[in-house]
């Protein structure tokens, strides 16, 4: 069974209840998350219960040695994770036997965790765990939990490999919410082609933090990285302080008046965003003092021609005042969440409450940001500060999603898109618990994805979220797991369905490459090292690229070497659990990437030239006077060099060169073709062929993303007027893991969905020439040229429009 609903609508009650009746009827139970996080805070929730027959354990890396030996014995309610499972429970069942064989119920939480090569890992570990209990006699219940999804029960049986039913109705009580949809507005700053730029998502989420504050709406912004997260507090904040130093001094003020200080405010990091284009970087002013204009020497805190076009330093900040009452009904009571603290300070006219005076030197301090690594009293603090309303803005990294309870909030706020709708409406439930209305905000990042939903609400509401992809067949997946199977029980062949139909092939590979050895019985494993170390769940195949602080020798963690190219290169900025660090050296040969914590005021973009060759054909289709094709093609990427842009606006500094090997991956695509008598009126139209292909290749994989569970930099893309393989005019969407990941695939099932919303994506960019809100891509390796913006519209309806009307 697969219950896929919402945020707090129950879904651990729901599987709590029969797993501790298993328990109490003397059977065990099996509890999976994707991290240790999550299974602590399911332990203490399973302690709080205090039913005493239930004896729940963590099992995982962090579990003492000498309590192992307690867990495999008397517990019956075992919390592990994928990891702990495939390399440390499964290869040892034997010390396990009395708890398979009571298992009666497994459960696998948020399982749309368990999506594109790290979920195929984790679907070949469940069929291990399945072969493992046959072995024991158990037969457990599978019972997963799910964000919203759609077509649950197929993922679900992808993943487990058995059929499964769904609950999908989510009956839980809920209030209202008003989703809003955000565009920032193009700026006059240009960026690579002289194309327009647009004000930053995080610039946005400050004013609106600011706004709503000041309206007395307790809000939430969700900003992607933590140094983004205080950036937006610290901008929020300043504004506040703006409209307190109007309100106390309404008229007359002097910039240097007594009473300015210097100082600083300890909170202040080094501002800047590094992982994303959105950026507002204030210069650290002390928020909470009213004069703060006079002590930032350098510049004052509203950084965006937005605020600074508001009025000279020290003007009221009408715009931040007449926003928030825009947003808000005037007169109607808005804050809901706040209605039953007794002492709220009176209702202002325009529904944001006017401080007393004597509050407004404070009024900065209602916002703060919260990051990971919060200890958790001083978490605690800040939920207690949150509900008694003394901050009224917090903003975070989605760190948030573990470990804080949060309810009680009016508003929420999503600076660039999540990635899926899945996890945007789990943000935006964060807002109107207990059945109250609420406010979310999505403000689009300059990018083709979030410039399309912006335009197109239908794409989010009144929609299923995203089908969770993943491709267990995948050969370099399974292979692994089939050692790793042989060397738990030897594999007869009665097992071999349970790992799929590609598994007799695999298997005869295996024996090739002596991994296995076939006899009449069956495969066996016979070499002497572990047969799990053979499957790298968590990467991507290969060896992996360690990363090391270079001045204090701290491993802060790996990266997969093919990921290791455009994420670790020399002089990338490198983003680990919201923190910032410059990569001095990477050496590929020594497996080390040496990093410097660092402040950049940019953030960086490797980016790759691509060769691609098809080694085969799965399927194929007519789509208009084309054809689409799904199969396996080797893709040769060099990463020849990276792109430097200004983390505040966007803006480009340059392009460094790379010197960096090429590297081979043997992957599946999806590609279109289009024959010459197609595309020859286009040419005659003085269409260039290229850059019309490249365009709608760059905004096809930016679109992606919206049908299959995966980010821009899961997949890449080859376009050209001519392939050596067809001949013809070819556009390639590729997986960038080895042996496939189920993007590709997805995206030939969804063909037609996909490249008509990357047509409309780049018709609804109001820009001229194209620019990153629709075909310019971050990661191009030809510095995004040729492109042509009308031309992709051109192939695009070619390729779309009759293939309505033949159908
Ligand atoms: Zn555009
Ligand atoms: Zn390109």
């Amino acid at each position: 069974m697969i219950i896929s609903t919402g945020t707090a609508s129950g879904k651990s009650l729901a599987y709590l209840t029969p797993a501790v009746t298993a328990c109490l009827d003397g059977g065990t139970v099996l509890y999976l998350t994707p991290t240790k996080a999550l299974a602590a805070d399911q332990l203490r929730t399973l302690r709080e219960l205090r039913i005493t027959k239930v004896r729940a354990a963590t099992f995982d890396g962090d579990t003492p040695f000498e309590e192992r030996k307690w867990v495999r014995q008397h517990a019956n309610y075992v919390l592990t994770n994928p990891d702990m499972l495939h390399r440390g429970i499964l290869p040892r069942h034997a010390q396990w036997s009395s708890f398979f064989r009571r298992l009666r119920m497994i459960v696998v939480d948020e399982c749309h965790g368990y999506r594109g090569v790290f979920g195929s890992h984790v679907a070949q570990i469940l069929r291990r765990l399945r072969r493992v209990c046959a072995r024991y006699g158990s037969d457990p219940t599978f019972l997963l939990a799910s964000a919203t999804a759609s077509e649950p029960g197929a993922f679900a049986k992808r993943l487990t490999g058995l059929e499964m039913h769904e609950v999908t109705v989510d009956a839980s009580p809920k209030g209202s919410t008003t989703i809003a949809l955000w565009e920032p507005p193009l700026t006059d700053l240009r960026g690579e082609g002289g194309a327009p730029v647009r004000r930053t998502a995080t610039a946005e989420a400050a004013d609106l933090l600011a706004d709503l504050v000041l309206a007395d709406i307790r809000t939430l912004a969700f900003v992607r990285s933590r140094r983004g997260a205080e950036t937006v507090a610290l901008s929020a904040r300043a504004k506040l302080a703006d409209v307190a130093f109007s309100l106390t001094t309404p008229t007359d003020h002097h910039p240097l008046a007594p009473g300015s200080s210097t100082t600083t405010n300890p909170h202040n990091p080094a501002p800047g965003e590094p992982e994303d284009l959105a950026h507002h970087t204030p210069t650290p002013g002390p928020p909470s003092k009213p004069d703060h204009h006079n002590s930032a020497p350098s510049s004052p805190n509203d950084l965006d021609h937005h605020a600074s076009a508001s009025g000279p330093p020290g003007e009221p900040d009408h715009h931040a005042l007449s926003r928030a009452a825009s947003l808000i009904t005037p007169g109607e009571p808005v804050d809901e969440g706040g209605a039953d603290e007794g002492d709220l300070p009176e209702r202002g006219s325009l529904g944001w409450s006017i401080p007393d005076t004597s509050d407004w030197a404070s009024l900065p301090d209602k916002i703060a940001a919260y990051r990971a690594g919060y200890l958790a009293e001083d978490r605690r603090l800040l939920e207690n500060a949150l509900r008694a309303g003394t901050i009224m803005g917090l903003a975070t990294t989605n760190a948030l999603e573990l470990g804080v309870d949060v309810s009680g909030l009016d508003a929420v706020l999503i600076a660039g898109w999540p990635g899926t709708r899945a996890s945007l409406w789990q943000q935006a439930g964060r807002a109107g618990r207990d059945g109250r209305d609420a406010l979310a905000v999505l403000i689009a990042r300059d990018d083709p994805l979030d410039t399309y939903l912006v335009h197109h609400p239908d794409a989010l509401f009144g929609r299923p979220v995203e089908a969770i992809v993943l491709d267990p067949d995948n050969p370099y997946v399974l292979g692994p797991h089939l050692c790793a199977a042989a060397a738990e029980i030897p594999l007869a062949e009665d097992d071999l369905p349970v790992f799929g139909d590609t598994t007799p092939a695999v298997l005869e590979d295996l024996v090739a490459q002596n991994l296995l050895r076939k006899r009449p019985a069956g495969w066996f494993w016979t070499r002497r090292e572990r047969a799990t170390d053979l499957a790298d769940i968590r990467g991507g195949g290969g060896s992996p690229i360690q990363v090391v602080e270079s001045s204090t020798g701290r491993l802060l963690g790996s990266v997969d070497e093919p990921s290791a190219h455009t994420a670790v290169h020399t002089g990338a900025v490198y983003l680990h659990q919201g923190e910032t660090f410059v990569v001095e050296l990477l050496d590929l040969e020594a497996g080390v990437a040496l990093v410097s914590s660092a402040s950049p005021d940019y953030t960086t973009f490797a980016r790759d030239i691509t060769d691609i060759s098809i080694l085969g054909t799965q399927r194929s289709h007519a789509l208009g006077p084309g054809t689409l094709h799904f199969g396996e093609v080797e893709v040769t990427r060099q990463v020849v060099s990276y792109l430097k842009r200004r983390l505040q606006s966007g803006e480009m500094l340059g392009d460094e060169p790379l010197d960096l090997p090429p590297r081979t991956l043997r992957t599946r695509a999806v590609w279109w073709t289009l024959p010459a008598s197609a595309v020859a009126p286009l040419a005659e139209a003085g269409i260039d062929l290229g850059g019309a292909a490249h365009a709608a290749e760059h905004a096809s994989i930016g679109l992606l993303p919206l049908f299959a569970t995966c980010d821009r930099w899961d997949i890449g893309g080859v376009s050209t007027e001519l392939h050596a393989d067809t001949g013809l005019l070819t556009v390639f969407v590729y997986d960038g893991h080895e042996g496939g990941a189920g993007f590709a695939e997805r995206g030939y099932a969804r063909a037609t969905d996909w490249l008509t919303a990357t047509r409309e994506a780049i018709t609804s960019c109001e820009c001229d020439r194209g620019c990153p809100s629709c075909i310019q891509s971050p990661k191009c390796g030809n510095g995004n040229e040729p492109l042509d913006k009308r031309g992709a519209i051109r192939l695009l309806d070619t390729l779309l429009t009759q293939h309505s009307t033949s159908c």
